[in-house]
Parts: C-alpha cells; structure tokens; sequence
C-alpha cells in the first residue's frame, strides 16, 4: 500500500510525472482536472458544473470536487495504493482527504512537492495550450491559476511538512531527470 500526493503548480510535470510513478508502483493516479475534463467532453451533469469554473482558472466548489474524491478513493483498484495528482488543493481539501483516508484506514506515506519556478511554469504552459488545446491555458486564465496556486494550494505544504509528509522534488530539467529524482526520493523512503 502506497498512498502519495503530489503537489506543484500548475505547469510543473504533475501529470507526466504522476503516469510515470503510478505505473512504476502499479497504482493508479487520480487526477481531479482529468476527471472534470473527461466529464466534460462527455456531457456529463459533472462535467457541465465543473466547466464555468475551470474555463475562468477557479476552483470547482468543494460540494462538488470532494464527494468525487472520495467516490474515487472507494474503488477497488486502490487496494494497493493511489497517486494523487491535483487533490488536495487547499488546506480544506487537505482535512477533507484526511478525513476520507481516516475513515478507508488508509495513511499517507509521503506528499511530493516539484518546484519549478513561475516563468517555467508559464512557458510550459503555453506551449501545451498550442499542443493540446486546453480552454483553461491562455495566459491571463493561467496567471490567474499560478496566483490562485500561491495563495491557497502553496501553503499547504506547510501542512504536510509539520507532519513529516513533504519531500520536495527540483522540477527542472528533461521529464527523465525529474523522474530519476522522484524514484530515488521514493526509494530511499521504502528503506
Ligand atoms: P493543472 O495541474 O494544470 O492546474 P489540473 O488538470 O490539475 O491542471 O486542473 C485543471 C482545473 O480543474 C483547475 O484549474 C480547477 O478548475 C479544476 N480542479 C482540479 N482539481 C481541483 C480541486 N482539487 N479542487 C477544485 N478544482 C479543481
């Protein structure tokens, strides 16, 4: 059983790193925004709540983003263990998710913070937004995202540290090499 949280901006590599991890753990990775995006491009009743908020770079309503979370977590294919990618957010979110895994019996083993600084962040961004065609990656959504991440999901980290959870990762350099470091990181935690 191996429960991790991964943390970062948006922009950091959260998602190519989370694949990367899961993979390597046979767990899956539970990312919200992939969750909201699926639902909406199938039309679902989710999906339809979650698209004004994300298309503006806000926050989905906890009403609807925690029940997900914990619907998520409740599925079987957690038995070993899960990756999550995006969840928590806030500090909210955070007493939320330790209530849910309080009530599963299940602990986490280690939140991972990649850093990368903001004007990485904001050209990786738009690179991606060509790439990918994402509604939420022009550039005034995306400053309001990494403004929103500062105030409300940075701080969280301080959370996590206060109980021996953080482990920050460097997020510069090519995927592999941040990959390298995050294995060696979790590696070193299984000792
Ligand atoms: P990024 O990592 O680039 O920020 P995500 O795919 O994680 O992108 O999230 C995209 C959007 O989905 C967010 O801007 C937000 O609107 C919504 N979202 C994702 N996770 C959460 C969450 N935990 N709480 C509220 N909204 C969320």
């Amino acid at each position: 059983m191996t429960a991790i949280v991964l943390l970062g901006p948006p922009g950091a590599g959260k998602g190519t790193q989370a694949a990367r991890i899961a993979e390597r753990l046979n767990i899956p990775a539970i990312s919200t925004g992939e969750i909201f995006r699926a639902n909406m491009s199938e039309g679902t009743e989710l999906g339809k709540r979650a698209k004004e908020y994300m298309e503006r770079g806000e926050f989905v309503p906890d009403s609807v983003t925690n029940p997900m979370v914990k619907v998520r977590l409740s599925a079987p294919d957690t038995a070993n263990g899960f990756l999550l990618d995006g969840y928590p957010r806030t500090l909210d979110q955070a007493h939320v998710l330790r209530d849910i895994l309080a009530e599963l019996g299940v602990s986490l083993d280690v939140v991972l913070e990649i850093q990368v600084d903001e004007d990485e962040v904001v050209a990786r961004m738009l690179k991606r937004a060509t790439e990918q065609n994402r509604s939420d990656d022009t550039e005034p959504v995306i400053r309001h995202r990494l403004e929103i991440y500062h105030e409300l999901t940075e701080p969280m980290a301080t959370y996590y540290a206060d109980q021996d959870l953080l482990q920050v990762v460097d997020g510069r350099g090519s995927i592999d090499e941040v990959s390298e470091r995050i294995f060696a990181l979790l590696d070193g935690l299984n000792k």
